[in-house]
């Protein structure tokens, strides 16, 4: 079952990409947090760039939560190097205020693992960006997301999509979430593109960790998913009126029912079985998605 259908509690809207004037953003902690609490989020992840010259901050975004707002700590990480020859992006949720600074001999994957370490929830932030390969993704064992949409490495590169990327790490026996995220920096607009749905008991930041952790979550750039119910021979998924309803599964593998404004759809899935995963996406009319984290049989 996926757990964020199976599982106790309501849906939090979050976004768990954010940048801030304590790194390469154009807003003061407080002012992001705040543009997220009026855009009627329920919660934010504050993940500035952890690197030197910004004095490597975890920004305490503590006295910004309201009631009916909340926060989670964290960064984006940085280390050599990817397989490109690239700095390494990590987003690291749930990390602690006193997180020592990245060594200079320290690579990406040393640094991922001191993160998971350290308790965090660790997602492969952008990777259509800057060209991140399963190779590289393999290197990083622990990590429990994939982003598969950016919305500013899609609007200002064309390379948002972490699709691909997903796609080949579930057909290779990883067990990975989908994530959905806007990656403001408030410089232009490049707001509210993408977000996550975390189920949970409440609006609070360890719940929200243990559920993120726990794969109870989707991924949308608006179209809402109310229910999946994953069967022996079909799943069946209840949403916000859609134009296609599709299961993917290991490589071409897939299901899918087109119909506008539809709001239920039953889609077989023995053929997708053997392959040993299957996901669930949701567009609507505009072309806009959803994202269920993948089942295993
Ligand atoms: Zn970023």
């Amino acid at each position: 079952m996926d757990p964020a259908f199976a599982r106790p509690g309501r849906f939090w809207k979050g976004n768990l990409h954010t940048h801030s004037d304590r790194s390469d953003g154009a807003r003061s902690p407080e002012a992001v947090c705040a543009t997220y609490r009026e855009a009627g989020y329920d919660f934010l992840a504050l993940t500035d760039h952890f690197w030197a010259k910004y004095g490597f901050p975890i920004v305490d975004t503590r006295p910004f939560r309201t009631r009916g707002f909340t926060t989670l700590l964290g960064a984006e990480l940085h280390a050599p190097a990817t397989a490109l020859g690239e700095i390494w992006h990590l987003l690291a949720l749930g990390l602690p205020l006193d997180f020592a600074p990245t060594a200079p001999e320290e690579t990406g994957p040393a640094l991922a693992r001191r993160a998971l370490e350290a308790g965090a929830f660790l997602a492969i932030p952008h990777p259509g960006w800057y060209g991140l390969t399963a190779e590289d993704a393999a290197t990083i064992p622990g990590a429990h997301a994939v982003e598969v949409y950016n919305h500013t490495s899609h609007l200002r590169t064309e390379r948002g999509d972490g699709v691909y990327l997903a796609d080949q790490l579930l057909a290779g026996g990883r067990r990975l979430g989908l994530l959905a995220v806007d990656d403001a920096h408030f410089k232009s607009p490049d707001a509210f593109g993408g977000w996550v749905m975390v189920k949970a008991e409440a609006n609070e930041p360890e719940p929200l960790l243990e559920a993120l952790k726990a794969g109870a979550y989707y991924a949308t750039q608006g179209p809402l998913i109310h229910d999946i119910a994953w069967g022996e021979e079909a799943v069946e998924v209840v949403c916000s009126p859609a134009l296609a309803v599709m299961v993917l599964g290991r490589g071409s593998r897939a299901e899918q029912s087109v119909a506008p404004g539809q709001t239920r759809a039953r889609l077989p899935i023995a053929a997708l079985k053997p392959g040993g995963y299957a996901r669930v996406v949701v567009a609507d009319a505009a072309g806009r998605r959803a994202w269920s984290n993948p089942v295993f049989f």
